[in-house]
């Protein structure tokens, strides 16, 4: 049985006897528990994390209906039954304090922050009259319908067509969308990161070590730690990865393509590419280096 408050975890969190119920625990789990004791055993649910687009299984312990603690669901192997650090601070989201559950309406200036709570009906209805005040004004297709991709944005889009608009957008539409289409552009197929099989990775500012997408940040740290791969960071900021990294560049935000292309120039003039691999698989290559001659590093 876990018996637990505020004054309690902090008390316990800071003496060096915690038990192991509290040392379960992230600080997170506090904006969970209010001033009263969780009495009762804890149950584990099976679900999805929902902290970012890759929805990892997970595991969440519930205690007196309030979700204290998120693991790797365990019968997900490819997952490897873990989540990331933003997943596991998932309750923390769920309980802040500051998370909107109602329906917000301005009504101070635009950029004053004066907003009043309004109820669902109202919002739908404003909403309803507003998209058909544009719709007769506009056309149907001035409206972009924007959703975090997953199982709902579905739901949304159907409305879209209802309504007349083809325009709808994602965060798939530009992150996995770009290399997806870069990927058919090049390969004529889709890709996969073999990252824990890699020697050598060049990463340009793809921050796995922050909290996204588990299986590839695992095979990345399998790759560093277990296999001695060698890990180059080329990005701004000094960032998680940057910080993991054998060799770290702090580039000018928006260089990114300027370095590759000098990266192919140096591979090029100093004969260090793969002949047999280019004549195997590539096409167009005279013109490429022809192309990135200009870019020296
Ligand atoms: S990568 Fe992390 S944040 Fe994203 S779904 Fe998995 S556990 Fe959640």
């Amino acid at each position: 049985m876990i018996e637990l408050n505020r004054r309690t975890f902090l008390k316990g969190a800071g003496a060096s006897g915690a038990t192991c119920a509290l040392a379960s625990l992230l600080p997170g789990s506090l904006a969970a528990l209010e001033n009263k004791q969780l009495k009762g055993m804890g149950k584990d649910i099976a679900s999805i994390c929902e902290m970012c687009s890759t929805r990892c299984p997970i595991s969440a312990r519930v205690i007196e209906g309030k979700n204290v603690f998120i693991t790797g669901n365990k019968a997900a192997k490819s997952f490897g039954g873990k989540v990331c650090a933003r997943g596991g601070a998932g309750h923390s989201l769920l309980y802040d304090p500051q998370r909107i559950v109602q329906p917000l309406k301005r009504v101070g200036e635009r950029g004053e922050g004066k907003w009043a709570e309004i109820s669902w009906d109202e919002a739908y209805q404003l909403i309803a009259e507003n998209l058909n005040k544009i719709k007769k004004e506009h056309g149907p297709e001035a409206v972009a319908f924007s959703s975090k991709s997953g199982s709902q944005e579905k739901h949304l889009f159907h409305l879209a067509t209802a309504f007349g608009s083809p325009n709808t957008f994602t965060h798939a539409s530009t992150c996995p969308g770009g290399y997806e289409i870069a990927a058919k552009a090049i390969f004529g197929t889709k890709v996969k990161r073999d990252l824990s099989n890699s020697k050598y990775i060049i990463n340009f500012g793809h921050n796995l070590y922050e909290g996204i997408n588990m299986s590839e940040t695992r095979g990345m740290m399998a790759a560093q730690m277990d296999k001695g791969a060698k890990l180059v960071v080329f990005e701004p900021r000094f960032s998680v990865v940057a910080d993991k990294a054998d060799e770290w560049y702090a580039i000018r935000p928006g260089t990114d393509v300027a370095v590759a292309l000098a990266l192919c120039h140096v591979l090029i003039e100093d004969n260090l590419y793969d002949k047999a691999f280019v004549a195997r698989y590539v096409e167009g290559f005279d013109a490429f280096a022809a192309e990135v001659k200009a870019y020296t590093p």
